[in-house]
């Protein structure tokens, strides 16, 4: 699963790219990842991974990891055009879920394809592309399912659907920003619909202005009120601060941040964010050879969880021996919450949770 970032050209894309193949996962430790220059591996920062090292003393700590590719090349009249508007599209079709970045600092020394720094004009160029490409998929499909529904009236449910999401992508609505129903939110899905892709949009903002968030910056402000009304998120990050910290060894970088009056690097909290914007947890196994965080999709139950380690372990599921990572932490050893009847048993219909701490038995 990977999310594409894009924006309008010079507001920071390779900038921030750079900071996130700087920062870079080792790849060796994950042979799922695709190899490529236009995309970067990120490990999903996770103070518990620690913890567990420490504790079982182990040689190796392997934390999750997602990855970020690199969609330039967008330009006015994609959705229409031929060659590279398509191809832009196409790749964002890939990804299940975008980074949008957005210009929000000053800088007269760096032009603006449009003359200034306007981040809801920004937007609106790219998420119209995306929106005039849906636009013209669903009156494809109206006329289709119209002439289906005069023998088939259980097709009104997705026609006026289709004829509700029509109406807003003719206002620049996109898809995301509507209010489904259950019924409504599972056609929606079949629908394969670019603006419905989860979205963050990533605020670039001066080097002064990310200590306090952007509070102070009208472009974020301004910013942060469309994204509600488009049901997104907005992280605040300086792409040139990121791009210097992932050059630093780990000690600097957290002097570095110190005084900069940071608690976390932006890419470490847009990394978190887009983790669970994709709708992914992590549960973790732990021992004196590894301490390893797993990525599965959030819902997932104990045996596909298990599934993630090996197909083995998925076929052969008996149980998983499961401990909350707090739960852990709290009584200071494995053994203390076995004591404490706090490491549970528990079988196949068990909804694995974020942080559980987990032994699977299998049959081999
Ligand atoms: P892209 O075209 O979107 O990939 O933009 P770049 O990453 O190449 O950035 C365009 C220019 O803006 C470069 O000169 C960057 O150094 C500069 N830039 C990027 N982020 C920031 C920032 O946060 N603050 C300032 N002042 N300049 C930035």
């Amino acid at each position: 699963m990977k999310l594409g970032i894009v924006g309008l050209p010079n507001v920071g894309k390779s900038t921030l790219f750079n900071a996130i193949t700087q920062a870079g996962a080792e790849s060796a430790n994950y042979p799922f990842c695709t190899i490529e220059p236009n995309i970067g591996v990120v490990a999903v920062p996770d103070e518990r991974l620690k913890f567990l090292r420490d504790l079982h003393q182990s040689q190796k700590v392997i934390p999750a990891a997602i990855e970020f590719y690199d969609i330039a090349g967008l330009v006015r009249g994609a959705s229409k055009g031929e060659g590279l508007g398509n191809k832009f599209l196409s790749h964002i079709r890939e990804v299940a879920a975008i980074l949008q970045v957005i210009r929000c600092f000053e800088d007269d020394n760096i032009t603006h394809v449009d003359g200034n720094v306007n981040p809801l004009r920004d937007i609106e160029t790219i998420n119209l592309e995306l929106i005039f490409s849906d636009l013209e998929m669903i009156e494809r499909r109206i006329q289709k399912t119209e002439k289906l529904a005069k023998t088939d009236k259980s097709l009104f449910t997705e026609l006026d659907l289709l004829k509700r999401l029509q109406a807003a992508f003719e206002e620049g609505l996109s898809a995301r920003s509507l209010e489904y129903s259950e019924e409504e939110a599972d056609l929606v899905k079949d629908f394969g619909l670019l603006s419905m892709k989860p979205i963050i949009y990533v605020a670039n903002v001066a080097e002064d202005e990310v200590a306090d968030d952007g509070q102070n910056n009208p472009h974020v402000q301004k910013l942060r009120e469309f994204a509600r009304t488009d049901h997104a998120e907005v992280v605040v990050i300086c792409a040139k601060i990121e791009a210097e910290i992932a050059e630093l060894e780990e000690e600097e970088k957290a002097m570095f941040l110190e005084e900069l009056g940071l608690k976390q690097s932006g890419l470490d909290r847009l990394v978190k964010a887009s983790y669970s914007l994709l709708g992914l947890i992590s549960y973790l196994t732990a021992g004196p050879q590894e301490v390893r965080a797993w990525t599965i999709k959030k819902g997932s139950k104990a045996p596909q969880a298990a599934g993630k380690i090996h197909t083995d372990f998925e076929k052969g599921f008996i149980r998983a021996e499961v401990v909350a990572y707090d739960d852990l932490v709290s009584c200071g050893s494995n053994a203390a919450a076995k004591e404490k009847g706090l490491v549970r048993l528990e079988g196949k219909e068990y909804i694995v949770k974020d942080g559980d701490v987990i032994l699977f038995r299998f049959n081999v």
